[in-house]
C-alpha cells in the first residue's frame, strides 16, 4: 500500500500522460541558487528563454509565461480575448475540452459544445471520445453564423484523455473557408515538443500549453502564444483580467523581465529543456515520439484490445487509450499494476472512466522504458485475467528492433 517512508528500490515508472518523466539535468538546474528576477543574469535568461520558446512554438509573436498549471493559461486565453456574453464554439473532444468549457461558462461567456453524438458499437464508448474536431462541422456552424456572433473557435490539439491529435490546419481551413473572423484558440497543453505543432504557419491565434508534458518539466509553469490578430483583440476585451493581462507581461519581457516575481528555478529547468530540445530539432523529436507511439500501438494490437482513437490519421504521438474488456475494470487493473510493478498508468477520465487506460510515451523515454511499462502492462492484464492474443511486449520489441531511430541530420542527409 501507500507508503512515503520507504523508498522502492529502482526507478519508478511514471508513464502517465503527464507529468513526463523529468531528466536528471532538470532536477540538477532546479537545485541551482535561486537568483535576483531583477539583476542583469535574470534578464539574460529570460531573453534566452522566449527566444527559444517562440522556436518550440513555432512563431515569431510573444509568448507569455505564467507561474501556473496549465488550467490557468486557459484562463488566460480566454480572459485576454473575450467579453462578458460573448459566444464561443468548442468541440467536445474528451475531457479537457469539456474541463475548458466549464471554465468558459464559469468566466460568463456562452460556449456552444459541437459534439459528435451517438456510441461505438465495438466498445460502447461516446463517439466524440474516440474522434478528433470535425472541420467540417466547425465550417458548417461558422458558415450558418452570418452576423459572425462567434468571437473564438476553440480545440483542443492533443486530448490526453483519449490519445486522438486533432488537425489543427484543417481547422483553420473551415474558418477561412467559412470567411469567418472568429480566433482560432488551441489547447497544445500536452501536444507542444512531442507533436507537431505550427503556430504561425497554422495561423493559430492563442495557443495554450504547460510545462510538464512534452518539455519534460515539473508542473508549474504554462504558456499562451500569441498572434497580432489576439494582441488586438485584447485590446478591446471586457473580461476582467489583472495577472493574466497579456499587456504588461508582453511589455516587462521585451526587457527579459516579468511584472512579479517569475518561478525562477523552473526558468532554470526550462533553459535546460530547451538547451536538450532544440539542438536536436524539433522533427526528430516529433519522429521519435511517433516511433515510440507505434511500437506501443504494435504492443496494444498484439493484445487484441482497442485503441481508444478510432481514427488511424489521428493517432497520438504522445499517450495511447488502451480499451479494457467489458467488465475488467481499468481503474482495479492499474491499481495492480502500480503496487506489484511501481508502474503508473492514467486513468480513464470523465465518460470513459474504468473503461480504459492510458500509456504516456512522452518526455524523457526511451525504447527499454516503454517495453518495461508494456511489460507491466502485460502482466498486470494477465492477473487480471484478460485473455491476450498474443504479446504486446514482443510485438514492441520486434517493432523497435526492426525500426532504428533516425536523427533529422540522418534523414535529410
Ligand atoms: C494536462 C492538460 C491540461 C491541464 O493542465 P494542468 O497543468 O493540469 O492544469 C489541459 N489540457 C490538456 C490537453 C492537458 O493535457
Amino acid at each position: 500500500m501507500l507508503s512515503l517512508d520507504s523508498h522502492p528500490s529502482g526507478r519508478h515508472f511514471l508513464q502517465i500522460p503527464g507529468p513526463s518523466p523529468v531528466p536528471d539535468r532538470l532536477l540538477r538546474a532546479l537545485s541551482l541558487p535561486t537568483i535576483d528576477h531583477r539583476g542583469p543574469e535574470f534578464a539574460l535568461l529570460g531573453k534566452t528563454l522566449l527566444a527559444g520558446l517562440q522556436q518550440v512554438f513555432g512563431t515569431r509573436h510573444p509568448v507569455a509565461v505564467y507561474p501556473a498549471s496549465g488550467t490557468g493559461a486557459w484562463e488566460a486565453a480566454l480572459v485576454n480575448v473575450l467579453s462578458p456574453g460573448d459566444a464561443v464554439l468548442m468541440v467536445e473532444t474528451g475531457h479537457f475540452a469539456t474541463l475548458w468549457q466549464k471554465m468558459a461558462l464559469r468566466l460568463g461567456v456562452k460556449p456552444e459544445f459541437l459534439t459528435r453524438s451517438g456510441t461505438c458499437k465495438q466498445t460502447g464508448l461516446p463517439l466524440a471520445w474516440r474522434h478528433g474536431v470535425d472541420a467540417a462541422a466547425v465550417a458548417e456552424r461558422l458558415l450558418a453564423d452570418g452576423g459572425h456572433a462567434i468571437k473564438a473557435v476553440c480545440v483542443v490539439h492533443n486530448e490526453t484523455s483519449t490519445g486522438v491529435t486533432s488537425d489543427i490546419a484543417s481547422v483553420r481551413r473551415a474558418i477561412d473557408d467559412a470567411g469567418h473572423p472568429a480566433l482560432l484558440m488551441v489547447d497544445t497543453i500536452s501536444g507542444l515538443a512531442s507533436a507537431e505543432y505550427r503556430h504561425d504557419d497554422w495561423g493559430v491565434d492563442v495557443a495554450i500549453s504547460g510545462s510538464q508534458k512534452g518539455l519534460m518539466l515539473p508542473p508549474g509553469i504554462s504558456f499562451n502564444a500569441l498572434s497580432p490578430k489576439a494582441i488586438a483583440a485584447s485590446k478591446d476585451a471586457k473580461l476582467p483580467k489583472s495577472y493574466w493581462a497579456w499587456d504588461e507581461i508582453v511589455e516587462m519581457n521585451k526587457g527579459g523581465y516579468w511584472p512579479y516575481t517569475p518561478s525562477t528555478n523552473l526558468l532554470y529547468a526550462l533553459h535546460e529543456s530547451l538547451d536538450m530540445l532544440l539542438p536536436q530539432g524539433l522533427e526528430t523529436i516529433y519522429a521519435r515520439h511517433r516511433r515510440w507511439a507505434q511500437g506501443v500501438r504494435q504492443a496494444v494490437q498484439a493484445w487484441g484490445l482497442p485503441i481508444q482513437c478510432a481514427d488511424e490519421a489521428l493517432y497520438s504521438p504522445v499517450l495511447t487509450g488502451v480499451v479494457t474488456p467489458e467488465g475488467v475494470d481499468a481503474d482495479a487493473l492499474r491499481q495492480t499494476i502500480h503496487q506489484r510493478f511501481d508502474l503508473s498508468l492514467g486513468t480513464g477520465l470523465g465518460r470513459i472512466k474504468g473503461r480504459m487506460f492510458r500509456i504516456g510515451h512522452l518526455g524523457d523515454c526511451n525504447d527499454l522504458t516503454l517495453v518495461a511499462a508494456l511489460a507491466g502492462v502485460e502482466m498486470g492484464l494477465k492477473l487480471a485475467g484478460v485473455k491476450l492474443a498474443a504479446s504486446g511486449v514482443q510485438a514492441a520489441m520486434d517493432h523497435f528492433s526492426a525500426h532504428p531511430t533516425t536523427t533529422s541530420k540522418e534523414s535529410s542527409a
